[in-house]
């Protein structure tokens, strides 16, 4: 299956960059793709998967995680505070923080449940209007908010480049913002363009239609 595939470009990627390929996470974005398509991912082995829509998310994950043991859900599309608690239910990862009113929420949130989700701060490098993320300006300001009123460890930076550019030069700013913020982990690449992403430093990639199919609907 194209699973398959997917993972051995992974590893032929890594190793091409001098790179371990088990530091690279992959989570395969089953959004909007039909469930026996999921399910065949699923029957295959793979546990890792993202979704953009909580809602979404909420209709199809509860049932396949009574079905399948040990499924990591992540989140990788945009956080709503009246969603939070919803969210916090269904993932074990979150992609998408990028305002310090949904810290301060997330922070109470977590402190009652005992738990917290892996985190990263999305960056919108391109500072492209029409797209979710912290301006780069901003990410050091954000983090020593951050730092300074909560006590929840941010996992590392997360970023959708520009679609009309070269990746590389977008990938390779955001490995250089978390080095100069002390983040050790990458949330970047994508179907197209994930060998790039792992070639600057990805550890988390986020791959949907290369192994599922195109997606029928908008996602
Ligand atoms: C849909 C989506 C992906 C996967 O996109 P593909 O091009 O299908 O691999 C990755 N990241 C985010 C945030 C997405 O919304």
């Amino acid at each position: 299956m194209a699973l398959d595939d997917i993972r051995t470009r992974i590893r032929l990627a890594a190793t091409a960059a001098g790179r371990n390929p088990d530091d690279i996470t992959l989570i395969a974005i089953s959004k909007v793709q039909p469930l026996e398509r999921v399910e065949a991912v699923l029957e295959a082995g793979h546990r890792i998967f993202g979704e953009n829509r909580v809602q979404e998310a909420g209709e199809k994950w509860p049932d396949f995680r009574e079905r399948f043991d040990g499924v990591d859900l992540h989140l990788v599309g945009p956080l709503q505070s009246n969603k939070l608690n919803r969210a916090l239910d269904l993932f074990d990862a979150i992609h998408s923080l990028d305002r310090d009113s949904l810290a301060k929420k997330l922070a109470n949130a977590v402190q009652s449940r005992g738990s917290c989700p892996k985190l990263f701060v999305q960056v919108n490098v391109g500072r492209e209007p029409q797209k979710a993320g912290i301006d780069p300006d901003g990410l050091e300001g954000f983090l020593k908010n951050w730092r300074d009123t909560l006590d929840l460890p941010i996992s590392g930076l997360m970023t959708i480049p520009p679609a009309d550019d070269e990746p590389e030069k977008w990938f390779g700013m955001l490995k250089q913002m978390a080095a100069d913020q002390g983040l050790t982990e990458l949330s970047m690449g994508m179907s197209g363009d994930f060998e790039a992403a792992i070639a600057h430093g990805a550890t988390h990639v986020r791959i949907g239609s290369a192994i599922f199919g195109e997606r029928t609907a908008a996602g």
